[in-house]
């Protein structure tokens, strides 16, 4: 299993951008798009997951709308298997699966396609499909794990949710039934 090296951590640390009250007052954005123009940064953390996720046999990624979408295609791509979105309510145009999550007020609503993960969630020996979900931060958890769910919910499974950024103060990786894995924790 790879481990980060401390420079090369404090490379991806430093790569990703504070913007303060963004999208409102008291929230401090983590505002990757500086990772992903900065290519040392971006080759540092993809060969971190290649390595990592390499003996996994996993058979699909998932990507949660937008940015998972980025890391977790160019991971899937990487190592040589299918890439699914889940993505917000409204936008895949297929027969679907919804999970409902709490949000400070109100509520949302993630979904994939139902045969996203192989017909019934398995691949073709017969068994469950093995799925990473993959998304760029951990705060709350609410998302990531209405993600989880969901996969589970269509008949895979999912053996690892990973993040490149994790606000350990928030305590968002409690209560997942699989692992959880982020590359940097703050
Ligand atoms: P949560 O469901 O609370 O864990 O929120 C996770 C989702 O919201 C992820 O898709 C993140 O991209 C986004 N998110 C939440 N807080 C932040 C933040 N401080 N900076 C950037 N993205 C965030």
């Amino acid at each position: 299993m790879s481990k980060l090296i401390d420079t090369e951590k404090a490379i991806l640390m430093e790569s990703i951008r504070d913007i303060h009250d963004f999208p409102k007052p008291g929230i401090v954005f983590k505002d990757i798009t500086t990772l992903l123009n900065n290519p040392k940064a971006f080759r540092i953390l993809m060969n971190h997951l290649t390595n990592r996720y390499l003996n996994y046999d996993l058979d699909f990624i998932a990507g949660i709308d937008a940015r998972g979408f980025i890391f977790g295609a160019a991971l899937a791509d990487r190592l040589g298997i299918g890439f699914v979105p889940v993505r917000k309510k409204g936008k895949l145009p297929y027969t679907t699966v919804a999970e409902k999550y709490t949000l400070e007020y109100g509520f949302d609503e993630v979904e994939v396609h139902i045969d996203a993960f192989g017909k019934n969630g398995l691949c073709p020996t017969g068994e469950r499909s093995k799925v990473l979900l993959v998304d760029d931060l951990i705060a709350t958890g609410g998302t990531a794990k209405a993600a989880a769910n969901l996969i589970e919910k269509v008949g895979a499974r999912c053996v690892e949710c990973c993040f490149i950024m994790e606000l350990m103060f928030l305590g968002g990786r409690e209560g997942f039934e699989s692992e959880v894995y982020s590359v940097l924790e703050i």
